[in-house]
């Protein structure tokens, strides 16, 4: 295939040109979580023919994935397909002139920084914001710009990280959301409209990024409600290390150390996986458990939540800590905690 002709509308537009193109070809991406913003962006950076692309996810696709999640189809979901697979067939049949690679793992503490440390750019397609963190502390100590993405209900929001020029993610948020306030796509449930225009707005400042305008690009934390018509732009004024930071302003890479990640423990002969917190948290039961009644089997007492979801039962302490019986993977009981209860 000629890529000139392939590329010849990019091409077109001034801000890329023919050496745009070719910067971009050289380019590698990784795109951290292939859910419904990884899915799309993915597709984006391959019609876009950004040489190289990274795709990490630790799940496997569902039926309720199809309404928004681009990549995938119904087969997908009989097979129970890896996201990371699934996603990396169908690029192939999309652009085969780009090297495309799937990883199927848990992106953590202990890999974070290998898989940042050669890319061009990350791409934030992640459910929780204990990855983001660890996004953020690896991308910010290895000098990799990233694009933070969320999306969940009609809201939406995005920010970009040049490390060393704009603010970091803990500029904006000092610390992790308490487990199980937060709302996730699995409570407060998710439009796809949302997710098409926070990935397109990662993927928009991508392209700048990479065809060496970092000048074009938004600086600040960009917020919308496609349904109640709210659109937030929050100027974030101060550079790195002026507001006290602990990433970017004292260095600090307090997610990348073992002690702030949450472990899991197998329960052997139990079929179930214990998630330990990294410390104790204060897990707002009653409104936790009025969350899970969506799935219409919550029960719970004064010390725990309990829920029955896909045939694994989720059981979720005051503490933090989570028993998920019904498997011994620690990356689906992980998924299933992100995915309920947040963070
Ligand atoms: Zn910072």
């Amino acid at each position: 295939m000629n890529n000139a002709d392939r590329y010849s509308r990019q091409i077109l537009f001034e801000r890329i040109g023919a050496a745009g193109q070719e910067r971009l070809a050289r380019s590698r991406v990784v795109i951290i979580g292939i859910g419904a913003l990884g899915a799309l962006s993915t597709e984006l950076c391959a019609r876009a023919g950004m040489g190289s692309l990274v795709l990490v996810d630790r799940d496997f696709v569902e039926e309720s994935n199809l309404q928004r999640q681009v990549l995938f189809d119904e087969q997908d979901a009989r097979s129970h397909l890896p996201k990371a697979v699934a996603a990396e067939k169908k690029i192939r049949a999309i652009n085969s002139a780009i090297q495309i690679r799937g990883l199927v793992l848990d992106a953590n503490s202990s890999n974070i920084e290998h898989l940042v440390r050669n890319a061009s750019l990350v791409l934030d397609g992640t459910d929780n914001f204990e990855t983001r963190f660890l996004i953020n502390d690896a991308c910010v100590k290895l000098k990799v710009p990233w694009i933070y993405g969320a999306a969940v209900a009609s809201e939406g929001a995005v920010m970009t990280i040049l490390p060393g020029v704009t603010p970091c993610l803990r500029c904006v948020f000092e610390e992790l959301p308490p487990a199980g306030t937060a709302p996730t796509c699995d409570t407060a449930g998710i439009l796809a409209p949302i997710v098409s225009l926070i990935a397109s707005l990662q993927v928009a400042e991508t392209l700048k990024i990479l065809t060496g305008h970092e000048g074009d690009i938004h600086r600040g934390f960009r917020m919308f409600d496609i349904w109640t018509n709210v659109f937030r732009d929050v100027k974030l004024q101060k550079a790195r290390g002026e507001n006290g930071c602990a990433t970017c302003g004292e260095r600090r890479f307090d997610f990348l150390e073992k002690h702030e990640q949450s472990r899991t423990v197998r329960l052997c002969g139990r079929n179930a996986v214990e998630l330990l917190p990294a410390r104790s948290l204060q897990i707002p039961l009653a409104e936790l458990r009025a969350r899970l009644m969506a799935t219409g089997e919550a029960e719970g007492n004064d010390y725990l939540v309990r829920c029955v979801i896909k045939g694994l039962t989720l059981t979720v302490f005051a503490d933090g800590r989570a028993i998920i019986q019904g498997t011994q993977d620690a990356a689906v009981a992980k998924s299933l905690f992100a995915k309920w209860v947040g963070t």
